[in-house]
C-alpha cells in the first residue's frame, strides 16, 4: 500500500485527534480539527462505538499517520520490534522515533515530519560526515547528526537556525550555532509525549 497522499486534515478528523501533521497551521485557530472535530463526511457530528477491532485498527492507523509510513513499512517495524527482548509496543514506538526524518522534526529542524521527510530526501543532513537521503535510517546512540553544504544554503534551514531551539526530547541535544544533533541514547518510551496505546497495536497484530 503506498503513503497516504490525501488531505492531512482528514486523517486527524478520522482519527478522532490532532495528529500535527501540517506544522503551525496545527497549533492556530485555523486547525481544522479545532473547528469541526467530528470524522470527515458526518453531519450529525457524532461518533460511531467501535468494536475492540476497531479501536485496534485506530490506534495502528493513528500511529502509522503520525510517523507518514505506509502499511509495509509499519508491519516491518513491527516484525522488527517482536524480534527485540523487551516490551515489543515500546520497541515499535523507539524504532519509530529513531527515524532520521523523526529526528529531524524533533530536533526542530522542520516544522512538520513531512517536511522533515522532504528535506532528508534532497540531502541536506549528514550522519557522523556521510550524506544520508533516507529518511527511514535508523538513528543509533552516539551518532552526530549535521547540515551538509546543500543543507546550509536552504532557505527554509536558515530561517530555523534564526530562531531559538525549541524545547527537546532527553535523548537528543542540539547545539544552539551550527545545528548539530547529537543522538545521546536511544528513545524510552517517557520520552514519547503523543499519547498512544501501543498495546492495541501490539493486539491488532496478534491476531
Ligand atoms: Fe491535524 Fe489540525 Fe494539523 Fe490539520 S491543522 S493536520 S487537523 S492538527
Amino acid at each position: 500500500m503506498s503513503r497516504y497522499t490525501g488531505p492531512k486534515c482528514r486523517l486527524c478528523r478520522r482519527q478522532g485527534g490532532k495528529l500535527f501533521l501540517k506544522g503551525p497551521r496545527c497549533y492556530s485557530a485555523n486547525c481544522a480539527f479545532e473547528k469541526r472535530p467530528v470524522p470527515p463526511g458526518s453531519h450529525r457530528g457524532g461518533r460511531r462505538r467501535l468494536s475492540d477491532y476497531g479501536l485496534q485498527l485506530r490506534e495502528k492507523q493513528k500511529v502509522r499517520f503520525l510517523y507518514g509510513i505506509t502499511e509495509e513499512q509499519f508491519e516491518n517495524y513491527f516484525d522488527s520490534a517482536t524480534k527485540v527482548p523487551g516490551v515489543t509496543g515500546e520497541t515499535l514506538l523507539s524504532l519509530l522515533e529513531r527515524r532520521l526524518d523523526n529526528v529531524i522534526f524533533r530536533a526542530g529542524m522542520a516544522d512538520s515530519r513531512s517536511e522533515a521527510r522532504q528535506m532528508v530526501l534532497h540531502g541536506h543532513f549528514m550522519v557522523n560526515g556521510r550524506k544520508v537521503n533516507i529518511p527511514s535510517y535508523l538513528v543509533e546512540e552516539r551518532n552526530v547528526i549535521t547540515l551538509s553544504e546543500k543543507g546550509k544554503k536552504n532557505q527554509k534551514i536558515k530561517e530555523i537556525m534564526e530562531e531559538e531551539v525549541k524545547p527537546l526530547p532527553a535523548w537528543l541535544e542540539v547545539n544552539p550555532d551550527t545545528r548539530e544533533i547529537r543522538i545521546l541514547r536511544n528513545p524510552e518510551r517517557g520520552d514519547i509525549d503523543y499519547p498512544i496505546q501501543e498495546q492495541l497495536i501490539v493486539e491488532f497484530y496478534s491476531k
